[in-house]
């Protein structure tokens, strides 16, 4: 049998975590001959629930699932930790400022990026997912001087996600068809769903769409607003939807990439495409040996560049208050 594999999962109580660690414990994370012990951090009020979750997942008798264990201390919960799922974050509540949810999140991240310094595997690959989830990234991994900073990554797949399944709406084709769809920026309503690379059954998605205008008209503000259709229609945010597309994020970061595809992940910026050193923000990537590496030398028209820049713009502001507060 092979090693085992710590997950830490955050917020683990919550409803993303509901759709997320049962599929975790079936193998659908890191495949079917890797056992997996799971570690599980929630916040002490929610930890009565979550030992009700640790029941399902034990009542679920998988093969792969070695050991579930609970925690309220970031330092026993990711210890020993291979892979990091950072679902828990401080909402956004009535009456509270942009800056209260900064410094709220500022806290929590900080505190786990030094625990996750202090205790994770040397290994460790850290998935945020929890909102603002590039910022929330971005102070994580300034809170652990000794982890690579790649290591830090935050979802926009669910986004990716989303964008294909428009295009394929569009299209008429299988979402399995479209390859070399991009996510840009930040995962926020300023984010850059980007097809001018994609493609459909090996076609310029360009050419399969027939009209452009649906592109910034339909298009990209549907894949940027879908989170908040999906809040009309459901009375909740996307929880199953957003676990398959954390899901998604790391298996693909340890199992790879299909060749001549691409996947969208926030990672730290290298100065790629003129975004700033050390932002963690979205990129096309391709991943092998357990590493991703953004995709270069794409050409990016006067429409792309405004769209990037915009949310890049966002991201500095936001990296800008953390600083002020003193997270990052
Ligand atoms: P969810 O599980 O629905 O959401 C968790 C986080 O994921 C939120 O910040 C949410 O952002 C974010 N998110 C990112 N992308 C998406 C997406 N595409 N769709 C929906 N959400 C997305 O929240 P719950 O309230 O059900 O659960 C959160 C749990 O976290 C609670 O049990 C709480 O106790 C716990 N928590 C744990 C902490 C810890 O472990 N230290 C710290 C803080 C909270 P958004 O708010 O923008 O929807």
């Amino acid at each position: 049998a092979r090693t085992p594999v710590t997950v830490t999962v955050t917020g683990a109580a919550g409803q993303i975590a509901y759709g997320l660690l049962f599929r975790i414990a079936a193998g659908a994370m890191l495949g079917p001959q890797t056992p997996v012990r799971l570690r599980l951090l929630e916040i002490p009020a929610a930890v009565g629930a979550l030992e009700g979750v640790a029941m399902e997942l034990e009542d679920g008798a998988f093969g792969l699932l070695e050991s579930v264990d609970i925690a309220d201390d970031p330092w026993l919960g990711f210890d020993g930790a291979n892979i990091a799922v950072l679902v828990g974050a401080r909402p956004r509540t009535a009456g509270m400022e942009r800056s209260d949810l900064l410094a709220a999140n500022g806290a929590i991240f900080a505190d786990q990026g030094a625990a996750i310094n202090a205790s994770a595997a040397p290994d460790v690959k850290v998935l945020v997912v929890g909102n603002p989830a590039n910022t929330n990234a971005l102070i994580a991994m300034n809170n652990a001087p000794d982890v690579p900073d790649a290591r830090f990554t935050a979802l926009t797949r669910l986004d990716h996600n989303r964008a294909i399944a428009q295009l394929a709406r569009r299209t008429g084709a299988p979402a399995a068809s479209i390859a070399r769809m991009t996510i840009w920026g930040n995962h926020s309503a300023t984010q850059y769903p980007d097809l001018s690379h994609a493609t459909v059954g090996g076609r310029p998605a360009i050419d399969a769409i027939g009209e452009t205008a649906w592109v910034s008209e339909d298009f990209i503000p549907t894949v940027q607003q879908r989170g908040t259709a999906i809040i009309k229609a459901r009375g909740a945010s996307s929880a199953a939807s957003a676990a398959g597309a954390a899901l998604d994020h790391v298996r693909d970061w340890v199992r790879g990439t299909p060749d001549g595809d691409w996947v969208s992940m926030a990672v730290p910026s290298d100065g790629s495409y003129g975004v700033p050193e050390g932002l963690i923000s979205s990129f096309p990537v391709t991943c092998a040996d357990g590493e991703y590496r953004i995709v270069t030398g794409l050409e990016i028209d006067e429409f792309s560049r405004a769209r990037i820049d915009a949310s890049v713009a966002e991201l500095q502001a936001e990296r800008d208050a953390v600083i002020e507060l003193g997270y990052a």
